[in-house]
């Protein structure tokens, strides 16, 4: 089949040659990297101005590829409301490598968008961690959301043991090394990560992935906006002065959203569960839609008034529900 990776392939081959020799024999003699061949990189971070409050969209690559071209009419559509970058999600242990690689290429090229891989390195090898981020490079993507990711649930897919890295703050160090031209972009739990001994230590973590090069926080999903405070204070606490972005995902379905918290250990507010249920029972999916669109409306509204630094919105790949959630807000 010919797809647009087998197009590509030959000008990655000739761009990974070129980029591979730039990091170990160009960079040095050009301190900003692969500056020989591109004249500035940009860095998300240092697009985010102090009282210019912006909004971040998050996308998954579909599974199907005969749901692109509906996706990438999302993404357009979602274009108009101006984000400063879109990110895109990866497979742990590299599942979606290519489709997140094809994506933020097309995003950058055929869309002018910003975008920020995530790249994850449960199971990965620092060949193929080299081997992604070089593809990075050569289709001008300057950002990554340096993630540990989780094993796979399915008992059927085993990932190796991971030599080269064990935790996220391993990727950043090595990232920051290989790659120092790279803006690098870190997660962070304001109800702490599930396996964290305890919240002081998750916040520990943070911190290690900040001091190794980590240039800005997007936080997990939250429905109660209080944990989102409460982090940011314990983080600021902690010295932590780097951007915390807070990550809002807006409850489409019930059966989904349920899914999603009992994967990452996120709280739903009592009384929001029972108006989502209630909802349910007496107007079906539709009301729980509109439910949660109110709910993250609101949440949304009252961080941007608090002062977060902007939103990052975990889209969910649907444009209509979020053009609808963010109306009049961005
Ligand atoms: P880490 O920072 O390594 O933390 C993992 C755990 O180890 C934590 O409990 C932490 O407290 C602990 N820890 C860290 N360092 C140490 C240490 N030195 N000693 C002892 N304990 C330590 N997953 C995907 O697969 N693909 C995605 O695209 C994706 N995108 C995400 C985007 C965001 C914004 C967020 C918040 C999460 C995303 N995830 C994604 C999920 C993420 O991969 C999981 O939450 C994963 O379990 C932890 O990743 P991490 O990068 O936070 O890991």
């Amino acid at each position: 089949m010919v797809t647009l990776a087998n197009i590509r392939a030959p000008c990655y081959t000739f761009h990974r040659t070129v980029s591979v020799y730039s990091h170990y024999f160009i960079r040095p003699f050009f301190p900003q990297g692969d500056g020989f061949f591109k004249e500035s990189f940009v860095h998300i971070v240092e697009r985010m101005v102090p009282g210019k409050q912006f909004l971040s969209l998050e996308f998954f690559p579909p599974k199907n590829p005969s749901d692109w071209p509906a996706f990438f009419r999302t993404v357009d559509k979602l274009r108009d409301l101006q984000p400063l970058f879109v990110s895109v999600t990866y497979g742990a242990g590299g599942s979606t490598r290519d489709n997140t690689m094809e994506i933020v290429t097309r995003m950058k090229r055929e869309f002018s968008l910003e975008p920020m891989a995530h790249l994850t390195c449960v199971g990965a090898t620092e060949e193929s961690i080299v081997s992604f981020l070089d593809d990075l490079v050569a289709a001008g993507v300057d950002n990554v959301l340096a993630l540990r990711g989780d094993r796979p649930q399915d008992p059927a897919v085993v990932l190796p043991e991971s030599i080269d890295f064990i935790f996220a703050s391993d990727l950043v160090t090595f990232i920051k090394k290989r790659f120092p031209t790279m803006g690098v972009a870190v997660a962070g739990y304001p109800e702490s990560h599930p396996e964290a001994v305890n919240p002081e230590m998750d916040l520990q973590a943070l911190k290690r992935k900040v001091d190794q090069g980590g240039d800005f926080i997007v936080t997990q999903l939250f429905f109660d906006n209080n944990y989102y405070w409460d982090f940011v204070r314990r983080a600021r606490e902690l010295g932590i002065e780097k951007p915390i972005i807070p990550g809002v995902m807006p409850i489409f379905s019930l059966k989904v959203i349920q899914k999603v918290v009992s994967l990452c250990g996120a709280t739903v507010p009592p009384q929001l569960l029972r108006e989502l249920e209630e909802a349910e029972a007496q107007g079906g999916a539709e009301a729980v839609q509109a439910l949660g669109i109110r709910h993250a409306r609101s949440q949304i509204l009252d961080l941007l008034k608090g002062g977060a630094p902007g939103v990052h919105l975990y889209t969910l790949n649907k444009d209509d529900a979020c053009l609808e959630l963010l109306e009049g807000i961005f």
